[in-house]
């Protein structure tokens, strides 16, 4: 079978979370197992367009409202991830430093959408399956099918992965003109509340939808940022994928950017020297818990009880922790997180910004992460923290719920709460600190989630099953 993916990210070319995870590693799984699975994103100005060959295997252009866009596709030369890579390259719009984040990300990832649905078309033979992450990918399945100049890609079959709900991609009505000719009749697939909704266009033209956790796909129906009647609608044709984890690239055994690497054998001793280095790094005391928290700094992960959270904790528990926290977003959690490093002097340090070399350090050098999240679709964070030996506490929800047993349960490995509130997040804080001065049960624990298969193999043949159904 032959796949192209189409997305905003992909390790490690672009990444901006979890998506970028995915994108990267489905793919090289996918061919493992015999297929034809290439990638497609935007060319963004990153380092590893700089320092990786590129050959130009397209040009071509269309109109968007009153303005004409050329575009080139290139494909990285040496097939150095496992899979076919292709950028679109449309000059001062898509290369930029950032992913998101600009005015015109509407224009933006519009104009990459046309620009790739433009290249298919020109395909000699076509692909199996077009399979789409997310909302700056959603609207290829309608124009595919309701587009003038690509009738030729109406009939084929299209895959729409939702990673995350939140984010949905609005566009006002006035905006619809950006899309290539189509059936103005076909309007009330693209509307969801009176305006242009591409995620909810994804939902209905995709031949499936999946997300990234079964627990995740049954909260949309309650809690889906005003899209839970459309899930309710389309229930029958959603299912539900847990994502995997790359072992290629989280390995404690084989990963570079950590200092001692360490297996299951010698788990405690690879998992102290690591953390000597990050508690001398940080100013932190070795000797207590070390609790870290990596991601975006946002109301989805519940950010923003975080501060309230660890002073309390530092404050009332006794026999005390560390914590340290990498991660950017809102800049009024960023400044509360950083007035806690003066506070906490010893016990406590922040990182603001993104930093993957440091991410990789924390979860081989930490004991405990922490995922208070109120959203969360899948979350790899805490499956790469179970890789490297360090204990997942999370709030019960999406994929958290469908990853982590806790320690009340039978062969439990991890400390879950329900609500998230400052007094649940310092509650189970409490409860690793008392796990924590267990140290047989710490080891145990430790060698238990280090086994855990979180593979990809599972989960993309899941996938391939979902394209053969189409
Ligand atoms: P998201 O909702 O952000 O996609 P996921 O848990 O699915 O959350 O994936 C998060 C990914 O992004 C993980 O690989 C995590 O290590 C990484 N990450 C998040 N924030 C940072 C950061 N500030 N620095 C380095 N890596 C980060």
């Amino acid at each position: 079978m032959e796949i192209i993916h189409v997305s905003a990210e992909c390790y490690p070319y672009a990444k901006a979370g979890g998506l970028g995870d995915v994108v990267g590693a489905l793919p090289k799984y996918q061919n493992k197992l015999g297929h034809i699975a290439k990638v497609v994103i935007p060319m963004y100005n990153t380092k590893f367009l700089h320092e990786n060959e590129f050959d130009v295997v397209h040009k071509g252009g269309f109109g968007m409202a009153h303005y004409w866009f050329n575009y080139t596709v290139i494909k990285e030369a040496t097939n150095v991830l496992g899979f076919d890579l292709y950028l679109i390259d449309i000059f001062n719009l898509l290369d930029r430093e950032k992913i998101y984040g600009y005015d015109d990300d509407i224009e933006r990832f519009t104009a990459f959408q046309i620009a790739v649905v433009d290249w298919i078309s020109k395909w000699e033979h076509k692909p199996d399956v077009v399979h789409v992450h997310d909302h700056q990918a959603a609207l290829i399945p309608f124009m595919m099918q309701n587009c003038v100049a690509y009738r030729n890609l109406s009939s084929l079959p299209t895959v729409l992965t939702i990673h995350n709900a939140q984010y949905q991609g609005w566009m006002d009505w006035n905006k619809s003109s950006y899309l290539p000719e189509w059936d103005k009749w076909k309007w009330g697939l693209l509307e969801w509340n009176k305006t242009i909704n591409s995620l909810a266009s994804g939902v209905r033209c995709a031949s499936k939808v999946t997300t990234v956790s079964p627990g995740y796909l049954n909260e949309l129906k309650y809690n889906a940022n005003g899209l839970e009647m459309l899930f309710e609608y389309e229930k029958g044709k959603c299912v539900g994928i847990l994502n995997g984890i790359d072992e290629e690239v989280w390995d404690p055994a084989t990963d570079t950017y950590i200092e001692t690497q360490y297996s299951v054998e010698d788990a405690d001793e690879g998992k102290a020297l690591n953390k000597k280095i990050l508690c001398d790094q940080f100013g932190l005391d070795e000797k207590k818990p070390l609790i870290i928290f990596i991601g975006r700094l946002v109301g989805e992960k519940a950010a923003d009880l975080l501060p309230q959270a660890i002073s309390d904790s530092l404050y009332y528990i006794n026999g005390g922790m560390n914590f340290l926290i990498l991660g950017s977003g809102d800049p009024s959690v960023e400044y509360q997180l950083q007035q806690l490093n003066g506070k906490f002097m010893g016990y406590y340090n922040s990182q603001i910004g993104y930093n993957e070399k440091l991410a990789h350090q924390m979860y081989a050098g930490a004991d405990f992460l922490l995922m208070p999240s109120r959203v969360e679709p899948c979350g790899l964070n805490q499956m790469y923290a179970m890789r490297y030996g360090t204990i997942p506490i999370v709030r019960r929800t999406g994929g958290l719920n469908d990853t982590v047993k806790d320690i009340g349960e039978k062969d439990g490995y991890g400390i879950c709460f329900n609500q998230a509130t400052v007094g649940d997040i310092t509650n189970s804080v409490y409860r690793a600190v008392q796990l924590y001065s267990q140290k047989k049960n710490i080891t145990n624990i430790r060698k238990q989630i280090m086994q855990i298969d979180f593979s990809w193999e599972n989960s993309a043949g899941k996938y391939l099953g979902i394209y053969q159904t189409i």
